[in-house]
């Protein structure tokens, strides 16, 4: 196991002191990332990315800004980057274009915004900020959504800034997959037959999940928590994940904010990122034994993915059931984690 403690703004020394408070927590998506697979190059791309998402949230925390500014902040750096499923890096759907999903909720008077089947947006959790802070709405989908947000001065790109090789490449061989697994079904027709295994190619070819989030604790002690994503490689029907459920996905009250990535349809069931809050505020659970069991559930239901989850003490928990999960957080101090392999941090 890597671990990376880079103590960056030296403000006070940790020596003979309780642990200084967790501030905000990132991840950038969880699955079978395995250090056999990686290269040393493509780790510190990971590392350096996480860490500058980690700033930037840190920064406007600093600068006395809302725990929702702190979030988008961190946010927008890993939807501006390649190396996430989320605005740039967005996976292809089979129709070789991207719909994306993000969702913000504000914990301290539980407001929420979400987009999803977004294809034109930039920043798609700027555009879920602008659904929860400039409408009446939960949830806006599709032209509709870019209709909105348009008008918020959310930025608006053409489809050709989210087109890449490597997601391209990656579509093809899902595809090849599917083709062959219809193939062996004597199914040749190329329609969806409804089985839950067209929609998991996908993770049978490549268990990634890159989807990106973020929790956040201001100095008024609000959190806020948001997800952003490109959902599956392949999909269909205009599905969508859990990432823009507000419940699912994404969930933050006056106690925790909880941001998830994995298999959307199962942590749509489970209801994963209310589940946690639910426990800590009717069981008392604290925020370790809340999302232990919550990710417990998943593993018992066969739901593949982790959840990063931060409290109003500054607590954090990082659990998940896949070899690996892009993670970080900082502290108060300044002080970043950032790990890649193995569970618990
Ligand atoms: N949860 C996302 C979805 O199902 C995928 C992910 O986390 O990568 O759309």
């Amino acid at each position: 196991m890597r671990l990376f403690i880079l103590t960056i703004f030296t403000i006070m020394s940790f020596s003979g002191q309780a642990q200084d408070k967790v501030v905000l927590v990132i991840h950038g998506g969880a699955g079978t990332i395995l250090k056999k697979n990686m290269t040393e190059e493509k780790e510190d791309a990971y590392e350096a990315k996480l860490k500058e998402a980690l700033l930037a949230g840190y920064e406007a925390l600093q600068a006395g800004k809302t725990s929702v500014e702190a979030v988008q902040a961190a946010i927008n750096v890993m939807e501006d980057s390649p190396l996430f499923n989320a605005g740039k890096g967005a996976v292809y759907t089979n129709a070789e274009t991207q719909e994306m999903d993000a969702s913000i909720m504000r914990g301290q008077d539980k407001e929420a915004g979400a987009v999803a089947g977004v294809s034109t947006i930039k920043n798609p959790i700027d555009a879920a900020i602008a659904v929860m802070e400039k409408s009446d709405h939960v949830m806006l989908t599709g032209e509709g959504a870019e209709e909105f947000t348009e008008k918020q001065r959310v930025t608006i790109v053409d489809t050709s800034y989210f087109k890449s090789d490597v997601r391209l490449k990656q579509l093809k061989r899902v595809q090849d997959h599917e083709k062959a697994v219809l193939d062996h079904d004597g199914d040749d027709s190329g329609e969806f037959d409804g089985s839950e295994n067209e929609f998991n190619v996908d993770y049978i070819e490549d268990k990634k999940f890159g989807t990106v989030g973020a929790v956040a604790l201001d100095s008024s002690g609000n959190i806020a928590a948001g997800t952003s994503t490109g959902g599956m490689t392949n999909k269909r029907y205009n599905r969508v994940g859990d990432s823009p459920i507000i419940g699912a996905g994404t969930y933050a009250n006056e106690l925790v904010g909880v941001s998830c990535t994995g298999h959307g349809e199962y942590f749509i069931r489970n209801v994963v990122a209310y589940d946690v809050a639910a426990l800590m505020e009717y069981s008392n659970m604290t925020l370790e034994e809340a999302t232990e069991k919550v990710i417990a559930k998943q593993t018992e239901i066969g739901g593949k993915g982790g959840l990063i989850a931060l409290d109003k003490d500054g607590n954090v928990s990082l659990p998940f059931n896949t070899a690996g999960m892009y993670r970080g957080y900082i502290t108060e101090s300044g002080e970043i984690v950032i790990e890649i392999y193995e569970a618990g941090i």
